[in-house]
């Protein structure tokens, strides 16, 4: 029997062994092609012998010191890394385990900065429905996904909610993409005028919504005006940039994009690859001056801030993504495999819309497509697939995501950026096959 107490209570899986590229194995030597680098997050493929090579070297010389004693070299280097590499003035960086870790970081130091600057009335966060921030209980609070929320309600943090920038669903007949984005914008301003902005932290919100919605990155617009929102009422704009960052979307800060700059931004997943756990929290110097000049202190702390090993292997990640065009790549194998994908699916009745950006690319599954009309949530049709999928050796990310009461599904796609040619072939062949056997189309 397993002691290992896993997600699913009841779920029989099996043990991973090998991970060799873009491909993982287990423990009966089945080969499975990842599609999805896990949860986005192994952008390098696994088995990179640089990035294992420089844990190796990082354990031989330090694996650990606390950072209320010391800083260390891995952990500069890659604060000067991101810094450098960062749009705007985004110029500390705080260095954790993970992306909630860092989303609950960037909740307290935007809270602080608060009552640094005397504004201590401001206490509450305003979010989007459908989006994901994390699973520890400030980063759950503002997450929108309800059913995520409802068992710990009574815990949460102040958030409310307003709608995604969702073309697929949200745009109405007649307007245009851009006055779209401009409405739905508009809907942050109504929000803070209703809370009374004066009572308002900052605005948490995904670049490229992942999970929840399968890669849905904001229309053109969108976020000038929710800067501009956000500047007018002094709120502060947090970027969670933990699954699309680390050019996931084709460029390594995804809000580069959308040409605007951000308050704090949260990184995780892609900055380690897999090879160790580690996210990051940076913030620009007027917050972090705020506090330095202030108290001198920011109230939080975790054990392994700063990890050396984790440092170590995320400086590595940052190389390659930067020095080697990785970044580049993604974004380039990203346009062949949603090309490929449209080729394939563009026209299948039960695949209502293909989306992403770079190598983060999401399919959203319908019951028709005429309508738009999602499928019954009790099909589970999300669940039916990954299982499919995972049976013939894909191993990719189909969500149930919760849309105004009803369930729509969607994979998302986010393999890594190491991906050839022939793993587009199988991914599209594999996933032709997938919904043949449970879609029967
Ligand atoms: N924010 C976003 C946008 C995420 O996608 C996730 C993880 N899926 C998190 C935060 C939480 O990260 P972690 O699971 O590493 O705590």
């Amino acid at each position: 029997m397993s002691h290992v107490f896993p997600r699913h209570t009841k779920s029989d899986l099996p043990f991973a062994v090998k991970g060799q590229g873009a491909y993982l194995y287990d423990h009966k030597g089945k080969q499975y092609l990842d599609a999805s680098g896990g949860a986005a997050v192994s952008c390098l493929g696994h088995g990179d012998a640089d990035v294992i090579a420089a844990i190796k070297a990082q354990a031989d010389a330090l694996a650990y010191a606390h950072t209320s004693f010391f800083t260390s070299h891995p952990a500069e280097e890659l604060a000067d890394k991101l810094v450098a590499a960062a749009p705007g003035d985004l110029d500390r960086v705080y260095l954790v385990s993970g992306g909630s870790e860092a989303v609950e970081a960037a909740l307290k130091l935007a809270r602080q900065y608060f009552i640094e600057i005397d504004q201590p009335e401001r206490h509450r966060f305003v979010a989007r429905r459908q989006s994901y921030h994390g699973n520890t209980l400030g980063a759950l609070a503002t997450g929108g996904n309800a059913w995520r929320r409802e068992p710990f309600a009574p815990l949460m943090v102040q958030t409310s909610h307003i709608a995604p920038c969702y073309e697929y669903r949200g745009l109405v007949s007649g307007e245009t993409q851009y006055d779209y984005g401009q409405r739905v914008a508009n809907e942050l301003e109504e929000e803070l005028l209703r809370l009374g902005p004066e009572t308002v932290i900052g605005f948490v919100v995904e670049p490229v919504v992942g999970a929840t919605l399968g890669a849905v990155p904001a229309v053109n617009g969108y976020f000038k005006r929710i800067r501009e929102i956000c500047d007018r009422y002094g709120v502060l704009l947090i970027l969670d940039e933990v699954m699309c960052g680390m050019g996931r979307t084709g460029t390594l800060f995804a809000h580069a994009f959308d040409g605007i700059t951000a308050d704090i931004v949260t990184i995780a997943k892609g900055l380690g690859a897999g090879y160790q756990p580690i996210g990051a929290m940076m913030c620009t110097s007027r917050i972090y001056d705020a506090i330095a000049d202030g108290s001198g202190f920011f109230q939080h702390g975790h054990t392994y801030v700063g990890h050396p090993m984790a440092c170590a292997a995320a400086n590595v990640v940052m190389d390659k993504l930067i020095k080697c065009d990785l970044v580049q790549r993604c974004s380039t194998m990203g346009t062949s495999l949603q090309d490929a994908l449209v080729q394939t699916f563009g026209q299948h009745s039960n695949i209502g819309d293909i989306r992403g950006r770079g190598l983060f690319i999401g399919l959203e599954l319908v019951a028709d497509r005429e309508t738009k009309q999602p499928f019954a949530p009790d099909l589970a049709i999300h669940k039916l697939i990954k299982r499919q999928a995972f049976e013939n050796g894909l191993a990719c990310y189909p969500m149930g995501g919760t849309l105004d009461g009803k369930i729509g599904d969607h994979i998302l796609l986010a393999p890594p950026f190491i991906l050839e040619p022939e793993h587009i072939d199988e991914i599209v062949e594999k996933l032709s096959q997938t919904l043949k056997q449970v879609l029967g189309k």
